[in-house]
């Protein structure tokens, strides 16, 4: 019989760590927590397997077959907490939560001290000798539940939480300020309103019987799965929408029972930097929620770390030590316990951890560890220390490093000289590295009215996840290193500044005030993530250095990689950067790029306008020196490597001007009439040129163009040769659809390299190769092989032509596509391995049917992207090739794939 809940508990447990796709990954922390002797409150989990039921069949035939089992787990756990549910002297408390494989923090439901009612209450009084206590948690349960389980959660941003507005009325009332200014009296109120406002909202009475609480409380986190924020969560990180949440009902433990009690989280190195530093924020008296709610600013662990929060801070050591005391002051024993049990969770995991914790009136509970999310540096450090510790091998380290995070470390940080003059407005706290300018937008929902916003919020909440998403940066006037804000930038490598008291913000005004400055949306300003601070106006960046920590991964990937990485470079500059991050080549070098600047535009249009051969010839001639300067500085600057050069590929109306003013300017500069350009210009218009007159079909029909392209790359690469340069040229045919194409532009080229040797004396080595981009070439790839040194899979093109989708135009369904689940991901950016990989994969191997060493690689978008660069170490290609940035997160997913 399959198995639906797992017990655990004093020191047992049915589950274990590596049993995270069935419990979850805080279900199976809290099993393996138990059995390596931490102190854990005891409970049970709810598999899985069970939401993939409840989404399948339903809540009451799901429910049915997993009562006897819940029933009996909550036996288990009042047995070891000697309580029981509904009891009138000895309440059992629960707290009901999601838990995910992976994790997804703050994006499901969670329900505390559920179990309360008018007996409990009266019971947990009695029992703490504090009624304020107890009547405060019955007030936060009703609140808790109203909103989750009974939908009473505001729906838009102007709607406020009914309790909340109950709280603020009450408060009014007395003439108080602060929730801990309530009386057990007043709480009471709240109590007898809360319930009221339920009725009044959903017409029925708020459960009393602890039973009907726990069912209602299950069935939330399970459809909490599927909320709005859930479901962004999974599209932005990539979880499959199958996976399902386990459920976690555990035995609650009060942080609020006074001030020898309260609660914290904490990570056992620096989850910003990755400094082997134990560090995290905690509250007396306080619960839960409280720490990452940003309601009140939470305290530092350990002395170092609030000393160091209160010099960022500029409180003065009298003042933090006597306000905001470290734990390590304030509770020494709780400290010295807390601090072995992080040790011994990382010791046993091997990894940073992140914990959640609870102090019970001088007795700590451990209710969450797991992996800590860490910026792309922490990342790095982290792995590099953890090999050099012995704490894991090459290996593993390795695939610590997650591919498309390097990317954060590669963006640019504030250019040391703009920082000079520079205006600091204020600092917060660096909760998310990096440097961020854009201008100030206040909601969420609008973050992508200008094209680079910094999101500016009192706090933030899921509900701005994607907003969050598409600002530059995020700044926060409360909370600290583990609110909302904070945690969420850091996960998305995103720079975030957060708990800048001295921000105020008037969210109807649309300003913010810092030290009296007023700035309005629109304003521009810039952060510094890794330092906190706030500046006026825009900032310049620069690009990161790259040696130390970084430099070793780098040399991980080398050292365990099978395909080499090249990159898409259309100049020296660009060619330089790829080097420095180690590409190992040009992939692609789009030659069309080089026809825009000064001169070489007038004398390409020149060459498009003309109208015979011999006029196109003379332009050609006037391009051709230009071009082969060109080819000399990448192929010197990508010496010993490989360098592919694309013939020309777009459709040559992207070369003319559209504009009248333009057009008369190329008149004069032609000695023709505006007219008639007006008239060549329309010749070239064409209903699809995506699909029309370009690639390959260019050089078709002008062969002087490959002539003339051929000839600059083989004289670059001679006269090199001659100054002692190795290079090697690997000329490329774009859009081919049918061997013959090819082979008409390969005889061109080799007749010309002829032609260049027998003047020059001399000889190089070239490779003469296509692209596949045409579904046609990738069916018929056997064939073209006959004729193709090499094959490079163009499949920005055979993505648009495979699916029929307009590059260009994709835009304004793909987003409704995914949306609606159509589309996994987007096409062009991830590649589409069913379909695409298809084409993809039998081109290789018909390919290497003919010639068993055809050297094969792929230099569309997908050649950056890991889930990509491990598609195509599967099926054997030699290399990918990608744009210069993106070619240490290729090299990383390279060495990954090839692991396995
Ligand atoms: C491609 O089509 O994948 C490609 C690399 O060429 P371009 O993007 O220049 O069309
Ligand atoms: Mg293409």
């Amino acid at each position: 019989m399959t198995k639906h809940v797992y017990t655990f508990g004093g020191g047992h447990a049915e589950g274990k760590a590596d049993m995270r796709n069935l419990l979850g990954g805080k279900g199976a922390n809290l099993a393996e927590m138990n059995l390596i002797g931490v102190p854990v409150p005891p409970g049970f989990t709810i598999t899985t397997e069970v939401c993939t039921m409840y989404n399948e069949k339903g809540q009451s035939a799901t429910f049915k077959t997993i009562k006897p089992e819940v029933e009996a787990a909550v036996a288990y756990v009042e047995k070891l907490t000697e309580t029981k549910f509904g009891d009138k002297e000895n309440p059992c408390l629960v707290s009901v939560r999601s838990g995910a494989r992976a994790s997804m923090p703050g994006m499901m439901d969670t329900v505390l001290n559920l179990g309360m009612n008018e007996g409990a209450v009266e019971a947990i009084s009695k029992k703490s000798g504090n009624p304020r206590f107890a009547w405060d948690s019955y007030r936060r349960f009703i609140q808790m539940y109203g909103d989750v389980v009974m939908e009473m959660k505001p729906a838009s941003k102007e709607e406020i939480d009914p309790f909340e507005e109950i709280i603020e009325d009450l408060k009014e009332e007395k003439g108080i300020h602060l929730d801990t200014e309530f009386t057990t009296d007043d709480l009471k109120e709240l109590v007898n309103r809360f319930k009221s406002a339920v009725k009044k909202v959903t017409g029925k009475d708020f459960p009393t019987d602890p039973w009907e609480q726990l069912w209602g409380a299950v069935a939330a986190v399970f459809n909490s799965w599927n909320n709005p924020r859930a479901n962004l969560y999974r599209r932005l990180e990539q979880i499959p929408d199958e996976w399902g949440t386990a459920v976690n009902v555990q035995a609650m433990v009060f942080g609020n029972m006074g001030t020898n009690s309260g609660t914290g989280v904490a990570f056992t190195r620096d989850a910003a930097t990755g400094e082997d530093i134990f560090n995290g924020e905690y509250l007396i008296n306080a619960q839960g929620e409280d720490v990452v709610a940003g309601i009140r600013t939470p305290q530092q662990i350990t002395l170092e770390g609030s000393r160091r929060w209160a010099e960022l801070q500029g409180i003065s050591e009298e003042k933090r030590a006597s306000k905001y005391p470290s734990l390590e002051e304030a509770m020494p024993e709780m400290y010295r316990q807390l601090n072995d049990t992080q040790q011994k969770l990382e010791d046993h995991y091997s990894d940073m951890q992140d914990l959640e914790f609870t102090i019970q009136e001088g007795k700590l509970w451990l209710l969450q560890t797991r992996n800590g999310k860490r910026t792309g540096a922490a990342m790095v450090k982290i792995a590099v220390d953890m090999l050099e510790e012995g704490r894991i091998n090459e290996k593993t380290a390795l695939n610590r490093i997650d591919a498309a995070k390097l990317d954060e470390l590669l963006h640019p940080v504030f250019e040391k000289d703009a920082m000079k003059s520079a205006v600091v407005l204020t600092q917060g706290l660096p909760a998310s590295p990096g440097a961020a300018t854009g201008q100030v937008v206040f909601f969420a929902d609008e973050a992508s009215k200008y094209p680079e916003s910094i999101l500016v919020r009192v706090e933030t909440s899921p509900e701005d996840l994607e907003g969050m998403h598409i600002a530059k940066g995020i700044l926060t006037a409360r909370g600290g290193m583990t609110s909302h804000a904070a945690v969420v930038a850091r996960g998305m490598g995103k720079c975030c500044v957060s708990g800048a008291g001295m921000v105020r913000i008037n969210y109807k005004t649309r300003v913010m005030t810092i030290e009296g400055k007023e700035f309005r949306e629109g304003d521009w300003i810039s952060l510094n993530g890794s330092t906190g601070e706030v500046y006026e106006g825009k900032v310049a960046t620069v690009n990161p250095d790259l040696s130390g920590d970084f430099g070793k991964v780098m040399d991980w990937a080398s050292k365990f990689s099978r395909m080499s990485v090249r990159t898409n470079a259309d100049t020296p500059h660009d060619a330089k950067i790829a080097r420095d991050f180690g590409a190992q080549g040009i992939g692609l070098c789009r030659t069309e790029h080089m026809f825009f600047e000064g001169e070489r535009i007038m004398a390409m249009r020149e060459m498009i306008l003309a109208k015979t051969e011999d006029a196109r010839r003379k332009a050609l001639d006037k391009l051709l020196p230009y071009q082969r300067d060109d080819f000399e500085g990448i192929l010197k600057a990508m010496e010993g490597y490989g360098v592919t050069i694309r013939l020309l590929d777009p459709p040559l109306h992207e070369f003319v001007p559209h504009e009248e003013a333009n057009q008369k300017e190329m008149a004069d500069e032609m000695g023709i009439s505006v007219e008639e350009v007006k008239a060549l210009v329309h010749d070239l218009h064409e209903f699809n040129p995506m699909l029309g007159h370009r690639g390959c079909r260019l050089g078709n029909s002008y062969p002087e163009i490959t002539e003339m392209q051929a000839r600059a790359i083989i004289e670059a690469a001679v006269n090199l040769k001659q100054k002692g340069i190795d290079a090697k040229p690997e000329i490329m045919v774009p859009l081919i659809g049918t061997v013959k194409e090819l082979k008409l532009q390969a005889d061109i080229i080799h007749a010309t390299a002829k032609m260049v040797f027998e003047e020059k004396g001399t000889t190089v080595d070239y490779l003469v190769g296509t692209m596949i981009e045409v579904p046609r070439a990738a069916l018929t790839a056997d064939k073209v092989a006959e004729v193709a040194d090499f094959f490079s899979f163009g499949t920005n093109d055979l993505t648009q032509m495979t699916f029929g989708y307009s590059r260009d135009d994709a835009g304004k369904f793909l987003p409704v596509y995914i949306e609606k689940g159509i589309l996994k991901n987007d096409p062009f950016q991830v590649l589409d391995q069913e379909g695409i990989g298809q084409l993809v994969s039998m081109g290789v191997e018909k390919g290497r049917s003919v010639k068993p060493e055809l050297k094969v690689g792929i230099c569309g978008e997908h050649g950056g992207e890991p889930s990509s660069v491990k598609f195509c170490d599967s099926i054997g290609m030699n290399y990918v090739s990608c744009s210069p940035f993106r070619v240490p997160i290729a090299r990383i997913a390279a060495a990954q794939a090839n692991l396995k």
